[in-house]
Parts: C-alpha cells; sequence; structure tokens
C-alpha cells in the first residue's frame, strides 16, 4: 500500500512536471506518448486503490457489495479530470515547461501551448 502510495505520487508529478523528475529523455516527440502512459498507468493504480479503500468499508459494516470496482474507476477517472486544473495552479499557461537533456546536461524549453 505504501509503496503503490509512493509510486502513484511519482506518476502525478511526472504529469504534472513532464520530464522534471524523469532521467529519461523527452523532446516533444515522445512527450505526449510518456504522459499518456503514465496517465493510463496512474488510472489502473488509483482506481485498485480507491476500490480497495472502499471494499474495505463493505466488509467493515458487514454491507453488501456497492459495486466497489466500478466505483474505484469513476472517483480514480474525476480526479484524473482535475488534472489541467491542477496544471494551471501549478504552471500558467504563459509559462514554459522545462524538459531535462541528460545528453547535454542542459535544460531545454518546451511550448506547451
Ligand atoms: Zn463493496
Amino acid at each position: 500500500m505504501q509503496t503503490a502510495v509512493i509510486e502513484m505520487i511519482h506518476k502525478f508529478r511526472e504529469i504534472l512536471f513532464p520530464g522534471y523528475f524523469n532521467r529519461a529523455r523527452l523532446d516533444p516527440a515522445n512527450l505526449s506518448y510518456h504522459i499518456g502512459q503514465t496517465v493510463a498507468e496512474l488510472f489502473d493504480m488509483l482506481a485498485e486503490q480507491i476500490s480497495r479503500g472502499i471494499r474495505h468499508e463493505c466488509f467493515k459494516y458487514d454491507l453488501e457489495c456497492t459495486d466497489c470496482r466500478e466505483r474505484g474507476y469513476r472517483h480514480a477517472l474525476s480526479l484524473l479530470e482535475s488534472v489541467p486544473e491542477m496544471q494551471n495552479i501549478l504552471a500558467p499557461s504563459d509559462i514554459q515547461i522545462r524538459t531535462h537533456d541528460t545528453s547535454k546536461s542542459s535544460a531545454r524549453s518546451l511550448s506547451t501551448t
């Protein structure tokens, strides 16, 4: 559980600050693919963890299962849908995202607009 939470935080950071915490070389060509893959992985992890939390409630109160898996997906989706808003708060669109270029150990700017 703790490992999963740490991994989810790392994936959130990857989405909110693409390339900043990652040593992999990102350029405009592979950036959206990388982010798409990270979002898909994060969605699965979130849905799984949320489902487990909800299922725990079912067991705790001896209730009939109320579509824990389905609800996990719904909550995970609504959380990921708030990412653009988080991005706007953290980095307004007029601020450029920097990608780390390990081969030249210099930062290159990448416009987000
Ligand atoms: Zn349940």
